[in-house]
């Protein structure tokens, strides 16, 4: 992580999902790096000094909004938002019921929604201010028994770029990546089965391993970075070669 500037010390950034996995990750990046990081999670994540916490149900307009005015009284403006909570389903178009599709819909795409509404009013007050969303892979690779997830992936995308075009005048720059498979408790499974991941390593992640919540972390800081200032609609994937070779 390269040192702290003093324009990074003064930027405030939120992070959806700091509990654990690509979003701790990220919020630790940030944090080392000068910012002052506030994470939002259903739960708090490990006891540091570096981030701030607190609790926020992205499915939850009441939540969103009680946690933006929080950061709002506290901060006044926010510079960096990276919308990370999501959650993932298995099952095909067959077997996903409307509950599956209401209930990750709900995180991972009207939680990004939600989070963008209450966070633009704060980003507006902020400098170089920008968004960064967490889509996946399967937003663009078809992926068995990944119906629901890969739908509200795609949604990200495209609510991106949409969001991307609304902002550019305002100068607010908003940008995507999409990770392949990392490791993470949603992947940590096939650590207790060595079969199961390697096929998943043969299948999904054609350099023959997973890939570190540290890299994605250093994708979103890259893009989060003033200098790209050019940056914005951009689909940045970070996906060991899944969806391109
Ligand atoms: P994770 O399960 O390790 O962490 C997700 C975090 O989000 C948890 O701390 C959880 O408490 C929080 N969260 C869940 N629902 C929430 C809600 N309603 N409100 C607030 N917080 C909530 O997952 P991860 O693997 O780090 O995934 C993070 C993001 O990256 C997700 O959007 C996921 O879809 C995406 N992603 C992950 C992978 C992967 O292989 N792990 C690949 C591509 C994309």
């Amino acid at each position: 992580m390269s040192a702290p500037t003093s324009s990074d010390a003064g930027r405030i950034v939120a992070v959806t999902g700091a509990g654990s996995g690509i979003g701790l990750a990220t919020a630790s990046a940030f944090a080392a790096a000068g910012m002052t990081v506030v994470g939002l999670d259903l739960r708090e994540g490990p006891p540091t000094e570096r981030i701030g916490w607190i609790p926020c149900d992205v499915a939850d307009d009441a939540s969103v909004s009680a946690a933006f005015a929080a950061l709002g009284d506290a901060y006044g403006k926010l510079d960096v938002v990276v919308n990370n909570a999501g959650i993932g389903a298995r099952g095909s178009v067959e077997t996903a019921t409307d509950d599956d599709w209401l209930q990750v819909f709900g995180v991972n795409v009207f939680g990004v929604a939600r989070v963008s509404r209450h966070s633009i009013p704060l980003l507006r007050l902020g400098h170089s201010a920008t968004i960064v969303n967490v889509a996946s892979s399967v937003a663009v690779a078809g992926t068995p028994l990944r119906a629901v997830y890969s739908a509200s992936k795609g949604a990200v995308a495209a609510l991106t770029r949409a969001m991307a075009a609304d902002l550019v005048a305002e100068g607010i720059r908003v940008n995507a990546v999409y990770p392949g498979a990392v490791h993470t408790a949603v992947t940590g499974r096939y650590d207790a089965d060595p079969d199961a991941a390697r096929q998943l390593l043969t299948a999904r992640m054609p350099l023959g391993h997973l890939i570190g919540a540290d890299e994605i972390a250093r994708a979103i800081v890259y893009l989060a970075d003033p200098a790209n200032r050019s940056l914005t609609g951009a689909e940045f994937r970070y996906d060991g070669g899944i969806t391109e070779l």
